[in-house]
């Protein structure tokens, strides 16, 4: 595959969901976005009307203006963004394309219509492609192959090349035929194309086929690099946008706000009105708080097209922030679960998506951050296969920290009742995620969910109890069975099939040091996996004052090849203190760190999530512990790590290696071609996508080390 340098980055991800920017020769496109088709014949509302709005960006017919004689001569004097009062933001033409796919024929030729776009200096371009929506395999075969042949024209007269002005887009058809769509996946993505579109989609959208064009955008995502911006073309419905984006698509177009208001119909979030029905205007836009139905439809057909035009592209923009909120904040699942009840098409997707099945599984917890800000709220039964919660099940078999050989399987109601200080490994059953060592149980997402549910469903429990045999039991001598209610826990032990009922047997006691020795263990192993358990020795605890929540974790075992990393932050502590004006310690090295005990900060916990942030300490004892494989680490080339190492951004393109388990959010090691230690970040995007980007900040770097760690 050719290498492109790239013009698509990402800033937040949820779900295979994320936001990015395109960057065009008129400034940059967050995405998601949608793009207004704006017919230069036919203005329903205005270059201006739109900016008021929050548009930055439309898409326009360069065939419209190419046919038409006085537009051609004056789009090519002035360039398209004087046709349209000098709009100063990007512009995407389409090519002519859809009239083909109508009319069955068009004018122009692929190359002709090329190098007009190019010529009038649009930011996004389309070339000629073949739609088809109908025919036999070999007929729709027949159009993509012509559709190829037509990227090849493009490549070879020097318009689809690496260094193009113009971002050009490769169109994907084959919808529904898997088989199609894969053949024209593997051919268009050999020409570089900066961006690419799934076409062939209008029917589908016109006849409300919702859930067969969904399956076929997971399909094209599943077997896509992550690295391009993918633009579905002719989907307008804001209704159906957060499913498309929680897929990795990136931008829509369409007329349909257009179309839709010229026969009176109104959009929303949840469906279509007809306002010759309507007695009231469930939005607050400034078109609906402004007028009523009635007051719409007695003005003329113009008018009315035009205010109902501005109130369906606000309700689409209202949509695209909600969307971009949802993914910053971790929380589009349940903005998918609302707009599942809007269609039974959109309920029937939403259950494959969240069918459990195993490959659509696999390719969202490709992309699904780790942590995120805010916590899983479970109202239907599906929600059971939520890629956070699959991804769980399956980690927590090989990732809970074993201790002891004691076990104590509680419900949540017994929990509260058990002691911290017990000798005895504690086992927190739950309606979703099965069971819950006690020592993580406040780690996203154990404890940021909240369920509709009262109890704890039986095929919940089965799993439970079948991952509890299959990996568990023969690492325990003794196992209970406990709930305040002892017919409880003796119902429990017969659904289970093991356990002695726990009515206060002597399990033993532990010192509260060596309850949270083990709880930082339990949350290191369950962060960065097996192993990384034996990180820590001896640790104190720091509290907030405000929330009682544990908020920092220090190492009280210092080895004395350690010193090292603590002078030098304490150079940096000194640093910092004299730059804000504060008293510096006359010996450092004694006033804060021998006098106070010889405790050095090992890692701090985000309070929303409490997920472990290590500082140097820690990252150097994972390092050490790890220094044979790449274990939540990446490689940087050497290019890079003097910048990396002042503390600068993480960039995708000098990447050269990652450990396949990284997620966006997930705190990492940075080496060196080395391997050495030279920064500690937070990943931004996931493994795959740290391999495929040449765009953009991979992690945030949280320390650069400056220092040469052994
Ligand atoms: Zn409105």
């Amino acid at each position: 595959m050719i290498t492109l340098k790239g013009v698509f980055e990402i800033t937040e991800k949820d779900g295979a969901g994320r936001i990015g920017k395109i960057f065009t020769k008129h400034g940059i496109i967050e995405t998601p976005y949608f793009f207004p088709v704006v017919n230069i014949h036919v203005p329903v509302v205005s270059p201006a009307d739109l900016k008021a709005l929050g548009y930055n960006a439309f898409i326009t017919n360069a065939y419209t203006i190419w046919r038409d004689e006085k537009l051609h001569e004056l789009a090519l004097e002035r360039g398209i963004h004087g046709l349209f009062g000098d709009w100063n933001g990007p512009i995407m033409t389409d090519s002519g394309a859809y009239q083909l796919s109508v009319y069955g024929d068009v004018e122009v030729s692929n190359l002709e219509i090329i190098k007009f776009q190019h010529n009038i200096g649009v930011d996004i371009g389309v070339i000629l492609d073949v739609p088809l929506y109908r025919g036999s395999i070999e007929e729709r075969k027949r159009a993509i192959d012509e559709t190829i042949k037509r990227a090849n024209e493009a490549y070879e007269s020097g318009f689809v090349v690496e260094d193009s002005e113009v971002i050009w887009v490769g169109p994907l058809h084959g919808n529904p035929i898997t088989s199609l769509l894969r053949y024209s996946i593997e051919n268009m993505l050999r020409y570089p194309f900066k961006m690419y579109a799934l076409g062939s989609l209008v029917p589908y959208m016109e006849e409300y086929q919702i859930y067969q064009l969904i399956k076929s955008a997971l399909f094209v995502k599943r077997n896509f690099p992550s690295n391009y911006p993918v633009h579905l073309f002719g989907v307008g419905h804001p209704m159906v946008f957060s499913f498309f984006v929680l897929l990795g698509f990136d931008t829509f177009d369409s007329a349909l706000y257009a179309l839709a208001a010229k026969d009176g119909r109104y959009l929303t979030v949840h469906g279509t009105y007809n306002i010759k029905y309507m007695e009231y205007f469930p939005c607050d836009c400034p078109v609906c708080s402004k007028f009523t139905p009635r007051e719409l439809m007695e003005m003329s057909i113009h008018e009315r097209q035009h205010y109902l035009a501005m109130h369906n592209l606000y309700v689409i923009m209202a949509e695209i922030r909600r969307i971009k909120q949802a993914i910053w904040e971790g929380t589009l699942w349940e903005l998918i679960a609302r707009r599942a009840s809007s269609h039974p098409e959109l309920a029937r997707a939403y259950s494959l998506l969240l069918s459990g099945k195993l490959e659509i599984f696999e390719f969202f917890e490709t992309y699904e951050p780790t942590f995120k800000r805010r916590g899983v709220l479970i109202t239907r039964p599906e929600e059971i296969n939520l890629p956070v919660v699959l991804r769980y099940r399956r980690r927590i078999l090989e990732r809970a920290f074993i201790w002891s050989d004691k076990l104590i399987i509680t419900t949540p109601r017994g929990a509260h009742k058990l002691p911290a200080y017990l000798g005895a490994q504690v086992f927190i059953l739950d309606d979703i995620f099965g069971f819950i060592p006690r020592e993580i149980r406040n780690m996203y997402p154990l404890f940021q969910h909240m369920s509709y549910r009262s109890r704890i469903p039986n095929r919940v429990l089965q799993w439970t109890k079948r991952a509890l045999e299959t990996y568990f039991l023969d690492k325990f001598r003794e196992i209970y069975v406990f709930d305040e209610k002892k017919e409880v826990a003796q119902k429990l032990k017969k659904i289970l099939g093991f356990g002695e009922v726990y009515t206060g047997q002597d399990v033993g006691v532990l010192t509260s040091d060596h309850v949270r020795s083990l709880v930082t263990k339990a949350m290191l192993r369950f962060q960065f996996g097996p192993g990384a358990e034996d990180a820590v020795g001896k640790v104190r605890f720091e509290y907030s004052r405000n929330t009682g929540m544990l908020r920092k974790i220090y190492a009280a075992d210092i080895k004395p090849y350690e010193e090292k990393i603590i002078r030098w932050e304490l150079e940096d502590i000194i640093e910092s203190k004299k730059k804000r004006g504060e008293e510096v310690p006359e010996d450092p090295y004694t006033e804060l760190y021998v006098n106070r005990g010889k405790i050095w900060l090992l890692a701090s916990i985000v309070a929303e999530n409490f997920k472990l942030v290590p500082q140097p300490l820690l990252a150097y004892r994972l390092w050490k512990r790890f220094q044979d494989e790449l274990r939540y680490s990446i490689i940087l080339n050497n290019e890079a790590e003097p910048f990396v190492r002042e503390g600068r951004s993480i960039f995708s393109k000098f990447i050269i290696d990652a450990d396949t388990q990284i997620r966006a959010s997930d705190e990492i090691m940075v080496l060196n071609e080395e391997r050495k230690l030279i920064a500690i970040g937070r990943a931004i995007i996931g493994a795959k996508e740290m391999l495929e980007f040449k765009r953009g900040v991979a992690a945030r770097n949280r320390y650069g080390i400056s220092i040469d760690f052994d």
